[in-house]
């Protein structure tokens, strides 16, 4: 990745206004109901609005020169950011992974039926759920993967399982990584099989968990499934490549949801603290509560910042790497330490369940681990230009001692 790669260039065009308008009009009708059932059947329910009312397409914008579908990185800002203050946290997550992962990725490798269940999840008629995560494996070291898909004929037979797959609960589809190759970890072992869950030998179970639990998480098992040698998506040995070069778009979208929920929960703090009476004036007049929330507000700039910088490198998915790299690394701390500013200003108040913010604090813990960890992400940037700075520049001498440096620095 090149961290300053076309910075001089010029913005590119934004989503027309009637792009915009449809997306957020598609949200606004799809979060209105009251749903009944398990926690995950509201986001079947406004994934399937969402796309019924054309917002996921309106999200694809067309190449120029060649005609081809992308995803328009500013039609997926619009969408999530009104998720994000409109709707529970697990729901934006499923959203994110058809929109930002699922979507892009198939709108560059489907062909044939591949490209009608496309059709079908942008009509909003099914989900996909992507599984990457091995289940017993750590999820940090995908190479590990212990997941298998052999040839048998002319059909693949998968096995395996894995863990932690958003949407899995409401899934249609499962879009799975593979081990095709060797038993080592190289890179080119790894495949993309499309399945459909209603194959014999495909279980999803419920998982546990204490977070996005409108996000349908789920435990998928694969027993000698059968598939046809049409449904490996793209290129045998790419998987872990078309994985990696995607999910950047995940990572982008995690900084314009962390924007909308930071935006949105410090202005809400802000009025509450001017309404809460304390010693004949408001909390909000205290100077060192005012301050607090500067703080968290500036952290919320920050990540705004730089998902914006992002977006103006590129105005179709996917997104530069080492740069959402960077951004996910900072997203998680970020956001947690601003939602914890507000809840702790909210006294008592921000421990209910009624109002939410606990449980979106909660959720936010999840930007740290989906996806890839913090940790993760550092280490990506340890070994980036950021840190390392352009390998391609020439070397700048380190001024001797006692000589002016003239401003020089190494690039
Ligand atoms: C809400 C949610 C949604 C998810 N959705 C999906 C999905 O749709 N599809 C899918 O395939 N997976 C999904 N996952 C799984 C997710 O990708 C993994 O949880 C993630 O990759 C981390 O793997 P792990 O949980 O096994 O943690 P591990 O890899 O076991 O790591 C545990 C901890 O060790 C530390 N650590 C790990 N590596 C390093 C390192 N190099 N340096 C320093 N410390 C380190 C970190 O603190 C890390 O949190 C989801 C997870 C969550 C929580």
């Amino acid at each position: 990745m090149s961290a300053s790669a076309n910075r001089s260039a010029p913005p590119p065009a934004a989503l027309p206004l009637a792009g915009a308008a449809a997306i957020r009009a598609a949200v606004d009708a799809a979060v209105t109901g009251a749903p009944g059932g398990p926690p995950w059947e509201y986001a079947r329910l406004v994934l399937a609005a969402i796309g019924r009312a054309g917002g996921l397409r309106a999200c694809l914008s067309q190449d120029a020169e060649d005609g081809s579908e992308g995803l328009a990185l500013d039609g997926l800002r619009t969408l999530i950011q009104r998720l994000a203050v409109r709707a529970p946290s697990g729901v934006t997550l499923a959203a994110c992974v058809q929109a930002a992962l699922f979507i892009p990725l198939m709108a560059e490798l489907a062909d044939g039926a591949q490209r009608r269940v496309l059709d079908e999840v942008l009509d909003g008629e099914a989900v996909a759920s992507v599984a990457i995560s091995d289940a017993g494996i750590a999820g940090s070291d995908p190479a590990a993967m212990a997941t298998t898909l052999r040839r048998s004929g002319d059909d693949w037979i998968l096995n395996g399982a894995k863990d932690w797959v958003t949407g899995a609960c409401i899934a249609s589809y499962v879009l799975v990584c593979a081990r095709t190759g060797a038993e080592d970890r190289h890179f080119s072992n790894f495949s993309l099989v499309l399945v459909p869950v209603g194959l014999p030998g495909v279980t999803i179970r419920p998982r546990d968990t204490a977070v996005m639990r409108h996000a349908g998480l789920g435990s998928v098992r694969f027993t000698e499934v059968r598939l046809p040698y049409r449904a490996l998506v793209g290129r045998q040995g790419r998987g872990l490549a078309y994985f990696l070069r995607y999910v950047a778009t995940e990572r982008l979208a995690g900084g314009f949801w962390a924007t909308a929920i930071g935006r949105d929960q410090v202005r809400r703090t802000a009025a509450w603290l001017r309404r809460r009476d304390v010693a004949g004036g408001s909390l909000w007049d205290n100077p060192a509560v005012r301050r607090q929330l500067a703080e968290a507000a500036i952290g919320v700039r920050l990540i705004e910042a730089l998902t914006e910088d992002i977006l103006r490198q590129r105005a179709t998915a996917p997104p530069p790497t080492g740069d959402t790299a960077a951004l996910k690394a900072a997203v998680g701390p970020w956001l947690t330490s601003a939602l914890g500013t507000c809840v702790q200003l909210h006294g008592a108040d921000g421990l209910t369940t009624q109002g939410g913010l606990f449980q979106l604090l909660a959720d936010a813990r999840a930007f740290g681990i989906a996806g890839g960890t913090t940790e993760t992400m550092l280490e990506l940037v340890a070994q980036s230009e950021l840190v390392l700075g352009d390998p391609g520049a020439e070397a700048v001498d380190a001024p001797e001692h006692g000589k002016e440096s003239h401003g020089q620095s190494v690039r």
